[in-house]
């Protein structure tokens, strides 16, 4: 924990701080300081580890004791929001700079609304370069398999490891981000300050890495360029853009990176036979398990959802269920849990597959769209429905999972389900409740969405209840035929 070290010099205080991006360390003795009236020239912030380039640290003393009655600090809205921003920069002085800011704000409290005063630019352009390389980290980090030994239960799942330099010490700061995005992986972050280990389960931090503790390249990074390549858009060629986007600095930890001379080269001669051809931007092999899919799912940027920011829901199931279920897209729950149908709809879903004999937990259920499409209404996040265009670019994805999984039998919950396996509009009304022949020998079935009938009330309800559980019924029977 922090703690404001007592030192010889009566002159100056050194306020110690647990570490780099130690913030709420910073609080609790900038508060103290402030009710001490220590003004800045006689504070000395020390991290471990960092120099502070202050000539007088080594004779840094106690802290006086706040004033009796002393008022706390005042502070404006949204410094802290950008103080903890700027906490989180490598520059040495940082710390000084805040509490500086702070001391100063106390006697003129709209002192952030002056854009020329040196130390609130000073603050803004902290804060913009620390922002700046958490949003790199999350696009820029890059997973490579690595064999896992078994666990105790005789478990040897895939771990996945990253390494990524940060220009500041953003790596806690990153930390939820990787886990809301990665959550059904077991991966590790491995940098020079410091590293992150997520199981599945528990987040853990440990030690500093070397670049040599990061695996080299891998079938992964097939994946990584193989999706680069197919989602590299030759129309929107924009090299400065992208230089600017993607710094050279970053390169030699992405893999597709070392498709960008080729691709740039064969730009133009690309967006020819890409107009020509009409082609589609899935063009490569996909990725050949289901855990190397659910990567390429949380990396992908394809379409709008994608670039929300918004967790992407695989599917989940096991590999060769006979029967594969496919919904519209994750809800509010799905996104929050990372896991397809565990909302009100999936609740309604697996209380009708149940009473239609069909076992959820041996089937594999996923989603036509892999992120969560939503209007914002105050706190609420409202369901919208994804365009025809959005569901065909998730289509590569819902192909991909198809491939592995091989079921006998697919039920589409819906429209956008039906257009994701056909790749074409039906309507639910007209083909429900019948098979129909897919190419590679499977049978699609579809029928409503569960959502549909949560919208409904009474009478029609219960209609529409009625006809979902006969749907269900026949794909119960018929699964039973082809797997009998
Ligand atoms: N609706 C869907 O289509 N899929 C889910 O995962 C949840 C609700």
């Amino acid at each position: 924990m922090t703690a404001l070290r007592d030192l010889r010099l009566p002159d100056a205080c050194a306020a110690v701080l647990a570490g780099p991006d130690d913030l709420a360390g910073w609080r609790e003795q900038a508060r103290r300081l402030i009710m001490a009236a220590v003004p800045p020239d006689r504070v000395v912030w020390e991290v471990p580890g960092e120099e502070t380039g202050d000539l007088f640290a080594s004779e840094a003393g106690q802290l006086p004791t706040a004033s009796p009655g002393a008022a706390p600090p005042r502070v404006p809205r949204g410094f802290f929001e950008l103080a903890a921003k700027a906490a989180l920069h490598s520059n040495p002085q940082r710390f000084s700079l805040l509490y500086r800011l702070l001391w100063r704000l106390q006697t003129k409290p709209r002192l952030l609304e002056d854009a020329a005063d040196g130390d609130v630019r000073q603050l803004h352009d902290l804060a913009r370069a620390v922002r700046r390389d958490i949003h790199k980290m999350r696009a820029f980090v890059r997973f490579r398999a690595v064999e896992q030994d078994e666990d105790v239960d005789g478990d040897a799942g895939e771990h996945f490891v990253a390494w990524f330099e940060p220009s500041h010490h953003i790596l806690r700061a990153n930390a939820a981000f990787f886990v809301n995005r990665f959550t059904a992986l077991q991966w590790s972050i491995l940098t020079p300050a410091g590293s992150l280990h997520w199981d599945g389960k528990v987040l853990r931090e440990g030690p500093p890495a070397r670049r040599e503790d990061a695996p080299g390249g891998d079938p992964a990074e097939d994946l990584w360029r193989t999706y680069y390549a197919s989602i590299f858009n030759p129309a929107r060629l924009k090299i400065g853009a992208m230089l600017k986007e993607m710094p050279r600095r970053y390169w030699k930890n992405m893999p597709e990176t070392a498709l960008i001379p080729g691709l740039i080269a064969g730009a133009q001669a690309r967006e020819v036979a890409m107009v020509a051809q009409g082609a589609s931007l899935f063009t490569q092999p996909r990725p050949a398990s289901l855990a190397a899919i659910a990567a390429g799912i949380a990396a992908c940027r394809r379409c709008e959802i994608g670039c929300t920011g918004t967790r992407a829901v695989a599917g989940e199931g096991p590999a060769g269920a006979p029967l594969m279920i496919v919904g519209e897209q994750p809800g509010d729950c799905e996104e929050l849990a990372g896991r397809p149908f565990v909302g009100p709809a999936g609740q309604l879903l697996r209380a009708q597959l149940g009473a239609a004999g069909i076992d959820p937990a041996a089937s594999y259920v996923t989603n036509a769209v892999k992120h969560f499409k939503f209007t914002a209404r105050s706190k609420r996040r409202l369901h919208q429905n994804p365009t025809a265009k959005e569901i065909d670019l998730c289509r590569w994805w819902v192909e991909g999972e198809r491939e592995l999984v091989r079921p006998k039998l697919v039920l589409a919950l819906g429209a956008s389900a039906a257009r994701s396996v056909l790749g074409r509009t039906v309507s639910v009304q007209q083909v429900r409740g019948q098979a129909i022949p897919l190419e590679d020998g499977a049978e699609l079935w579809i029928t409503t969405h569960p959502s549909y009938l949560l919208r409904l009330e009474d009478q029609p309800r219960a209609t529409e209840e009625a006809r979902f559980a006969a749907d269900l019924r026949a794909v119960a029977a018929r699964l039973a035929q082809l797997t009998g």
